[in-house]
């Protein structure tokens, strides 16, 4: 039997058998050897019923000791019940929307084995969705008592016993070889078994150490070859030729017009950044720095060594209220320096738009500033040499990769106030370089923040009217209701109303939404900014990027709503000048993990940390789809949990990359066909 045979060579798997194999992108015989297991059933650790404790996983045999009973929910979907009994004590085992269940359990006379997670809700021991195996014979009961047996992902209808009888076939009737791809030297180096020792004890192993080592082996190719790809991506990209913006010192002189003193962070990542822009090789940066810690000025710099070299810059925003946001402040910066600044925006009229892509294409303008897609679509610039995104973490790989094809080998600069554990970012980010502004401008204060409940309300408006008697400024947040910005538009407008007739009675109340024209936001942020509008009610259109210093308060209203990662930019429109701010939360948090956030947001506020909490809240899978970095999705290894593989992998990827940037010894060769196929399924950053 060879790799590439179709599963159904396999005995007893027929055509319907192996639909069901496909569900599980399971084609092929190699395909099935790399369904690997997710975990192991500790057969060494069969239990008396009687022994059983609340929250352990393990083994329970016995006979069933009443018929299945089967009935709806109350939120509909199937349970399926029955106890079993061993003869030291009863269980009960339960099911949910398992309806097939009753097949694998039809033998009333037979003996199975039960393996799950005991749970004591009750008086009696209960396991849910436990797994299923019926033991046929005594032969085989011997056999399998104290062993390890894997556990697969499985899918309905296709069974724990089918699928380990399937692997079983196929690897004693295998005569065929997976490749070796990792070279000798990468496996000695790092104490790894070749790969065919690898697949088969992973799906067989005599304990739980041959495992592991086995797992530890094939996750570490996966890790590998996807550090490789987005380093060799890096490799490339530095290959080519860029502009050289000669003169960076001059940005010494912009620094001393500015009527504060960079921080020592700011300083340095400029510097890194001059480094490049002088390099002649194109500059792939990505700088992370937490809310408020200056990251606009730093960008500024960069565009101001640029426009003295003669060449153009452009600057992309995720909304369109932040681009006119930094169009107001790099037109600040600029104009002293005879240095113009266009700015395209969606809201524009014909006539407008049309002035501005003159300028820009005449090379009149300097500078450019601007929605991300309003940037990119029929744009052309003279020379632009330097392109750079703010709040990144907005945009996906594509619309980055986009705004690159716009000029020759330009220059680019990311920007993002979502910081994540560095190992991580050597993977999502490989292919750039990282610098981290860690450190606040001088004199802020932590923000203050509290979760409220309901009765602290009416003190809490005495608190907000006190403040802006103090000429202080106000954010009221409402939360997303539904994914619509029409749904959210009018809870927003309801909203206003509410606090315009009751505690903001009187006041400068301005209202701001996605629904409104650009002209009306643009005209509220603008008297917001000036402070004649006290009290900005908004929904989530604020949420990154906008800075009026003079606002000290940020209330958010069903503050359960956010994720960890919302809350914390909402707070940090907050607190960004010399006074003590606020930030309030109210809201009904029932589940667990929406306690958790408030609870974290009330202890911290230092995005990392915040981060690492919503990494661990949220989980791998919905912090970051891989797919929406532009990755291939990891099939074996987990970056969360698998951490120290993943160290381990750049630390050898580093090491080979020094050697042989393009991959392109003979030992690599391999390696490297593995890699490209592997991008080109996931069909993105390589290209
Ligand atoms: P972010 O990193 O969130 O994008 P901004 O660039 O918007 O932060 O800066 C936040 C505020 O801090 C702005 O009002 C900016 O003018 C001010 N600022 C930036 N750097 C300094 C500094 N070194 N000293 C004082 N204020 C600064
Ligand atoms: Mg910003």
């Amino acid at each position: 039997m060879k790799l590439n045979d179709n599963i159904q060579y396999l005995k007893g798997i027929g055509e319907k058998r192996a639909e069901l194999f496909h569900k599980l992108g399971i084609f092929t015989v190699g395909d099935l050897l790399y369904h690997l297991p997710r975990g192991f059933e500790d057969r060494t650790n069969i239990r008396n019923i009687c022994d059983l404790v609340d929250g352990e996983t393990v083994c329970v045999r016995g006979i069933l000791a009443s018929g299945l009973r089967k009935f709806r929910a109350r939120r509909g979907g199937w349970v399926v019940q029955t106890t079993l009994s061993d003869g030291t004590g009863v269980m009960r085992l339960t099911w949910f929307n398992a309806t097939y269940i009753d097949k694998s359990l039809s033998d009333p006379e037979a003996e199975y084995m039960f393996y799950g997670k005991v749970s004591y809700r009750t008086m009696t021991a209960e396991m849910v969705n436990p797994i299923i195996e019926k033991l046929e014979n005594e032969g085989e009961k011997a056999k399998k008592m104290g062993m390890i047996v894997p556990i697969y992902p499985a899918t309905a209808g296709l069974n724990q016993r089918s699928i380990r009888d399937a692997v079983k076939r196929a690897l004693d009737g295998l005569d065929d070889r997976f490749c070796e791809i990792l070279p000798e030297s990468v496996r000695s180096r790092n104490g790894l078994i070749g790969i065919n020792d690898a697949i088969r004890r992973v799906h067989d192993p005599a304990d739980y150490d041959e495992f592991y080592e086995a797992r530890r082996r094939l996750v570490f190719e996966e890790f590998l070859k996807l550090q490789l790809g987005v380093s060799s991506v890096k490799s490339v990209k530095k290959s080519r030729r860029a502009v050289v913006i000669g003169d960076v010192k001059c940005i010494a002189e912009f620094a001393r017009g500015l009527n504060f003193d960079l921080t020592n962070a700011q300083k340095r990542v400029i510097n890194e950044i001059s480094a490049d822009l002088k390099s002649g090789v194109p500059m792939n940066r990505l700088v992370q720095g937490d809310v408020g810690s200056g990251k606009t000025i730093v960008a500024a710099a960069a565009m101001f060594a640029v426009a003295r070299c003669g060449c153009q810059s452009a600057m992309m925003a995720p909304t369109e209220i932040l681009a006119e946001q930094h169009y107001k402040t790099l037109k600040k910066y600029f104009d002293p320096w005879g240095i113009k600044v266009a700015f395209l925006s969606g809201g524009q009229s014909a006539k407008e738009r049309a002035a501005n892509t003159e300028v820009i294409e005449s090379g009149a303008a300097a500078v450019v500033v601007g929605t991300h897609a309003v940037i990119t679509d029929k744009v052309n610039f003279k020379n632009l040499a330097l392109s750079i995104t703010d709040e990144q973490h907005r945009f996906g790989v594509g619309q980055r990769s986009k705004l690159i094809n716009k000029g020759m080998n330009v220059h680019t600069l990311v920007m993002t106030a979502t910081p994540i554990p560095r190992t991580l970012s050597l993977v999502i980010y490989g292919d750039l370089d990282i610098s981290i502004i860690d450190e606040l401008p001088p004199g802020r204060k932590p923000v203050r923040t509290v979760a409220l409940a309901e009765a602290q309300r009416a003190r809490l408006y005495d608190f907000v009217l006190r403040e802006l008697d103090r000429g202080r400024q106000a954010y009221f947040v409402c939360a997303l209701v539904e994914d619509s910005e029409t749904v959210e538009a009018k809870a927003a407008s309801e909203y206003v109303k509410k606090l315009s007739a009751g505690v903001l009675r009187g006041r400068n109340v301005g209202l701001l939404h996605g629904r409104m024209k650009t002209a009306e936001k643009e005209d509220v942020m603008r008297r917001f900014a000036a402070g004649e509008i006290e009290a900005l009610v908004a929904t989530t259109v604020i949420e990154v990027g906008v800075d009026v210093p003079n606002a000290t308060i940020m209330v958010i209203e069903n503050a359960e709503r956010f994720g960890l990662a919302q809350l914390h930019q909402l707070r940090g429109r907050v607190g960004r000048g010399a006074d003590q701010a606020y930030c309030v939360m109210f809201g009904n948090a029932k589940s667990g993990v929406a306690k958790e956030r408030m609870k974290v947001m009330c202890e911290t506020n230092d995005g990392f940390k915040i981060s690492e909490k919503d990494l661990e809240l949220r989980g791998p899978g919905e912090f970051f789809g891989t797919r929406q970095h532009g990755l291939p999705e990891m099939k074996i290894g987990n970056f969360f949990t698998d951490m120290d593989i993943l160290k381990e992998t750049q630390t050898e990827a580093a090491r080979i990359i020094k050697s042989d940037p393009f991959l392109s010894a003979p030992e690599h060769r391999l390696l490297l066909d593995s890699i490209t196929e592997t991008f080109a399924k996931a069909g993105d950053i390589l290209n």
